[in-house]
This record gives structure tokens, sequence and C-alpha cells, in this order.
């Protein structure tokens, strides 16, 4: 018996890091499971999903380019790491019986299958989990813009971006005590106050197409699912 979903196509973005574990660096298969089963748990719901994962677990453009390496080809090195991601998590989810297909903004026919809006469509009304991997597939882009695009071209009816805290506060709460929690809170307080929910651009693409970002623990289990029905604790970003 389950309850009916408060959203019936999402997005889930979720950092690179979010799937390194405690090790600091690239991929904790048993973190990156225990994630996929947080999908599946919205899947069995009905719902249909969109996951975009970062690459900062691998790789980051600016940290290449700020040691001497060129922007651009740093940045498609940041691109290619979203990639192994995304194969991970493809990995993960198969292993627990959910059909998912990896879709690359940069063609690698023998790894993923290129970008395709109405094929992709078509992936999630049968169902599927798709993962949007190579961010937008352009340089000096974040996968946090690349996340905003495709939800918007998917009619994603919100962005639930999975943090390490449970919502947006007014500073960072694993450093401050007195740290508040909003609600809800607008895309321009949010843009206005500087705060880290998604960057800048991510932020104005969902403002100027009224896609809510909702921002909530991936370290809370069964969490994602608990929003979906209707429980939880999180921000909305509206
Ligand atoms: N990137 C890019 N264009 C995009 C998306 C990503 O050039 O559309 C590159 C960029 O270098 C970035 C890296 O890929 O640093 C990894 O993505 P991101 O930093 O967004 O990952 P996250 O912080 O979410 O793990």
């Amino acid at each position: 018996n389950q309850p009916t979903p408060a959203y019936g196509r999402v997005l889930l973005k979720i950092s690179g890091e979010a799937l390194m574990g405690d090790q600091g660096y690239g991929l904790h298969p048993p973190t990156v499971e225990r994630i996929a089963r947080e999908v599946k748990a919205v899947r069995d719901m009905g719902v249909e999903i969109c996951m975009v994962i970062g690459g900062g677990n691998i790789f980051r453009g600016l940290q290449g380019s700020a040691q001497g390496m060129e922007r651009t080809t740093a940045d498609y090195m940041g691109m290619l790491a979203t990639v192994m991601n995304a194969l991970a998590m493809q990995s993960a989810l198969e292993g627990l019986g959910v059909f998912c297909r990896v879709i690359t903004a940069i063609r690698m026919d023998e790894v993923a299958e290129p970008y395709i809006r109405r094929r992709a469509v078509r992936h999630l009304e049968k169902g599927r989990v798709i993962i949007f991997a190579a961010g937008t597939g352009n340089p000096y882009f974040t996968t946090d813009t690349a996340a905003t695009l495709r939800a918007n071209e998917m009619a994603c009816e919100a962005i639930f971006k999975g943090t390490k805290v449970d919502g947006v506060y007014d500073k960072d709460p694993l450093r401050h005590a007195d740290a508040k929690r909003y609600d809800d809170i607008t895309y321009d307080d949010v843009l206005l106050k500087n705060l880290k929910v998604m960057d800048a651009s991510a932020i104005a693409l969902a403002r100027d197409n009224d896609l809510p970002i909702i921002v909530f623990s991936l370290d809370e289990p069964g969490g994602f699912r608990g929003i979906l029905a209707g429980q939880g604790t999180y921000t909305i970003v509206h």
C-alpha cells in the first residue's frame, strides 16, 4: 500500500561527493548502493525519476585550472568524471532490479545513450530511472545547471537536492550551533543572501521556470521517500 506521491516526476541532484563515503575521494560502492536504495523506494511509489550526479569526488574543472590546466580541458575532464559516477549508480540500481538508462550530453555511444529528449521522456514513461551524465556538455557550467536544464526539459515538477543537511540554513549548520533552517524561501532570497543551495545560474533558471527546489538530507534513511509521502524535514525554494 503506497501513499500517493506529492510529485509524479522529479529530478534528484546529488554531488559527486555524496558517493565517496568517508574515503575523501572517488567512489565507495556501499554508499552508492545505499543511495540507490533511497531512489528505489521512491521509484516503488510510482514516481518517475531523473538523476544528475556531479563529479567533484573525482575531478573539478576549477581545481584543475587553478593548478595550471587549460580551463575547458579541465571542465571536459570534470564532465567525464560525472559519467563514471553515473555508471556506478546505474550498476547499483540494476543490482536492485531497477531499470535504468544513462544518457550523456557528450556522445559516447558504446558507453551510454546520447541525449534525445523524446527518447528520454519515453524511458520515464516506461518507469526507467534516467541518469543524465556529462553535465550540459559545455565547459563553464556545473552539474547544478545541468540538473535545472534537464528538469525543465523533462517537465519535472521539482528538483530534489540531496545534501548532508536537512535543508537550507542561514549559516553553515555543521559549524554554527545557532544556525536557523528555513522551511521555505524564495529564489531571490537565496540569491540575495548568497545561500549555498545551488549555483546562481541554476537558481535563476529554476526561478524563471517556476521549478521548486527541495533541499533535504540524503543521510536520513528513507528521507527521500518520506518527503514524497508528505513527511520529513526539508526546505523548499520557490
Ligand atoms: N562540468 C562542466 N559542464 C557541465 C557540468 C559539469 O564543465 O555542464 C564540469 C566542471 O568542471 C565541474 C565538473 O564537471 O567542476 C564536475 O561537476 P560539479 O562540480 O558540478 O560536480 P559536484 O560539485 O556536483 O560534485
